[in-house]
């Protein structure tokens, strides 16, 4: 049909989506470096990796917040390595470095302790790895466990199903942002396509990761100042170089 893949599920609603950056595991001190450095391209949202010890992880998000200063909004991710009262211990001693978001603080089965977590703490709880589909989704919102679900596209199965998700979220009264898994930017053109189609979406998405990819095949997409915009050729808008991924010819 020759249009942007977003008119084929609704259109934009918004030209641009604030990005929230990946930051990785590393130690609190090279963290923080590495957050400012992000900052000092544009970025201001970061999520950071965190799930070793209590210590390390307050002090990892204690270095960032002092590095990056107060107004940039910070997401942490604990890949489900935590039990529930860890976990509110941990996000407690955190609160005076101001993190909006905690993704996935408990196992993902574990919905009770994510709906315990989400009772205890300031921060908003994020559902990731508990949500894989709209089924799952509904038990999260029955089970009051997250205030926001984290829209993946290869998570969820594809774009489609990740708008059921985002449409039962709209439903509940919950948020909802495009999250990602590191990839090239064929993923994150799918990312920021969905992302400007989606109504109710006012949280920085996951949408960069490309910029942590060495030798992306792809091109087409980048991060300016922080922000995506979708790339306005057909499809994804995208190219794929064949050669390099040795498809060509
Ligand atoms: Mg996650």
């Amino acid at each position: 049909m020759g249009v942007p893949a977003n008119r084929l599920f609704g259109g934009a609603v918004r030209q641009e989506v604030r990005v929230n950056r990946l930051m990785g595991m590393y130690p609190p001190r090279e963290m923080a470096e590495k957050c400012a450095a992000v900052v000092e391209k544009g970025y201001t949202a970061l999520k950071l990796k965190v799930g070793t010890t209590l210590q390390e992880d307050v002090e990892r998000v204690r270095r960032v917040r002092e590095a990056v200063g107060p107004e940039v909004m910070l997401t942490i991710d604990f890949n489900q390595a935590c039990s529930a009262k860890e976990a509110i211990q941990r996000i407690q001693r955190m609160e005076p470095y101001d993190v909006a978001i905690v993704e996935q603080p408990v196992k993902a089965a574990d919905l009770k302790g994510m709906a315990l977590v989400r009772r205890a703490v300031q921060a908003r709880v994020m559902a990731d790895e508990s949500v894989n589909s709209a089924a799952e989704a509904m038990r999260v919102i029955e089970s009051g466990a997250a205030d926001i679900i984290s829209l993946k596209i290869p998570k969820m199965g594809g774009i489609f199903k990740a708008r059921k998700v985002a449409a039962l979220c709209e439903a509940a009264g919950i948020d909802y942002l495009v999250g990602t898994a590191p990839g090239t930017r064929l993923l994150d053109a799918a990312g920021v396509h969905l992302a400007v189609s989606l109504r109710n979406l006012t949280l920085p998405c996951e949408i960069g990761e490309f910029e942590r990819m060495a030798g992306d095949p792809c091109s087409g997409l980048e991060i300016v100042g922080g922000i995506s915009r979708p790339p306005p050729g057909p499809g994804l808008g995208v190219e794929v170089d064949l050669g390099r991924i040795g498809l060509a010819g």
